[in-house]
């Protein structure tokens, strides 16, 4: 693929907004690549996890994130609790961030399988890492529906949570996405805000079809 001619839709937000679900289903849509730009720093911290990594080891962290290999980002171990508040902790340390820059400039760009286009999903990719995106929608929920499907994605699972553990958890993690120092989670000034509290899949999809083409 060209890369100029590719295609980017950036899909941002919070945790459990529906943004993934969206964003694959659009990806399969328009025949798009799909990049859930999580699972990047969910595999850096499953990584950290594994070997014992502290948080704050910088080095290491920095060393783990150079030997991530794409087929790791579609381990099942990547959605439990412990990951992703892993993941929310060591995405606030800039060196990370900046190291994982090119690989998905280079995914959006020259989208795999010369697919025609891109979608990535994450915090900040249409204000930081493709701010030229054709397309931006920032997906949002209330904290207390975001929960209420987090529980139950967790428990489908047989992961054992209460939905208070759940609720405090991503409160946590929403306080560090938009308070960190670097590419804090915000909507891009030109980015489409799409509330799907009272929304279902379809009715959230169809809005960001036509969002989608509309411009
Ligand atoms: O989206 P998901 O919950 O899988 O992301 C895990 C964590 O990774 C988030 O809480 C967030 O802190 C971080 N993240 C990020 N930037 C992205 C994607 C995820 O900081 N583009």
């Amino acid at each position: 693929m060209n890369k100029t001619t590719a295609i980017i839709i950036a899909i941002d937000g919070p945790a459990a907004a529906g943004k993934g679900t969206l964003a694959r289903r659009l990806a399969a849509h328009l025949g798009y690549a799909y990049l859930d730009t999580g699972a990047i720093y969910r595999a850096v911290a499953l990584k950290l996890l594994k070997q014992n990594i502290a948080a704050d080891d910088i080095p290491a962290i920095l060393a783990a994130a150079r030997t991530l290999d794409p087929a790791e980002l579609a381990a099942d171990e990547l959605r439990t609790d412990p990951v992703g508040n892993m993941a929310s902790q060591i995405a606030a340390i800039p060196a990370l961030r900046d190291a994982l820059v090119n690989f998905q400039r280079t995914f959006a760009a020259c989208p795999p399988e010369d697919r025609p286009g891109a979608v990535l999903d994450g915090r900040d990719i249409g204000t930081v890492i493709c701010p030229k995106a054709d397309k931006k929608l920032f997906v949002t929920a209330s904290t207390e529906e975001r929960a209420r499907r987090r529980y139950r994605e967790l428990t489908d699972k047989g992961e054992q949570v209460t939905e208070k553990e759940v609720l405090d958890d991503l409160e946590k993690r929403d306080a560090r996405d938009q308070n960190r120092a670097v590419a804090a989670l915000r909507p891009a000034e030109d980015a489409y805000l799409l509330d799907t509290t009272n929304l279902g899949i379809d009715e959230a999809f169809a809005a960001a079809l036509d969002y989608i083409a509309a411009r």
